[in-house]
This record gives C-alpha cells, structure tokens and sequence, in this order.
C-alpha cells in the first residue's frame, strides 16, 4: 500500500512536468517561458548558416503582454542605454498562427540580436523581400513555409 502510493506520486509528478513545460529544451532566463520554442529555434536557424548566436549571452529578455498601440505586434528596445528588450503584443500572440508567431518574433531578434534595422525592399511580385519590412512601406507580407527559407536566409545574411 505504501509503496503504491510512493509509485503514483512519482507518475503524476512526472506526469505533471510533462505537461507544464513546452516541448523545447532550451529556456531563457528573463524570457517568457511561451517564447522559448522561437527562440531556440532562431538560434538554430543561425546555426544552420554557420552563424552563432546565443541569446541569452546576449542578455535579451521578453515578454507577451499587451502593447496599447493599434497594428503593433512586437517591439524591441536596444541600445546603450537599455538592455535589448522584446515585447510580442499579447492580442497577436493569441490570435496568430505559429508561422505568423515566428515571423515577429524573428522580427523582433532582427533587431535585438543581429542589431538590424528596418528594410523596406520588394521583390517583383510585390511581396517582402524581408521580414525586417516597417509595416508602414507597400510590400505584401508573403512568410509561408515556401518563402520561408528565402526569408530566414535573408535575415541572417
Ligand atoms: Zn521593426
């Protein structure tokens, strides 16, 4: 009786941290928890290109949480003064596909980690030729699982 108990303690609890945390191995320490997935997966789209980035040495911290300003759905403080920050607006996270998700979120590490601005160039079809786009400019964001190897490519170039 005793050890039974013992036994379905240790299968619930194991049972229970299965659950709780996402697929991913890799966490961040000041990043939100629902982010890790990305950005691990930033880093090994770096590495695929034979770059090294490595986030959180980096220092980068984020979260989701609500960003009061209308079309926004990512922002990244960097610069002397601030240590890079992201922000993914809460409203987007939750109503986006993951292909949507990682399109801002590498956005966003456009920024933060490759310290890139803003690139408004537009392919002849009318659509983005990078996911470093303001938003603001006229190109058409076309980020499928058939553009996105081109894009990511062109995100680390
Ligand atoms: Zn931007």
């Amino acid at each position: 009786m005793h050890y039974s108990r013992i036994i379905s303690f240790v299968a619930l609890s194991f049972l229970f941290t299965q659950c709780s945390e996402p697929e991913t191995s890799k966490q961040f320490s000041g990043v939100e928890p629902q982010l890790w997935e990305l950005f691990s997966l930033f880093e090994q789209e770096a590495q695929l290109r034979g770059l090294n980035y490595d986030i959180e040495a980096l220092g980068i911290t984020a979260v989701i949480e609500e960003i009061p300003r209308e079309h926004v759905a990512g922002s990244c403080f960097f610069g002397q003064l601030v240590q890079n920050h992201i922000t993914i607006d809460r409203t987007f996270w939750r109503n986006s596909s993951p292909l949507q998700r990682e399109m801002v979120v590498f956005h966003e590490l456009g920024h933060c980690a490759l310290l890139r601005g803003h690139d408004e160039s537009i392919l002849a079809n009318g659509t983005c030729g990078s996911i470093m786009r303001s938003g603001l400019g006229s190109c058409r964001d076309f980020y499928t699982s058939s553009s996105r190897d081109y894009l990511i490519d062109e995100l680390f170039e």
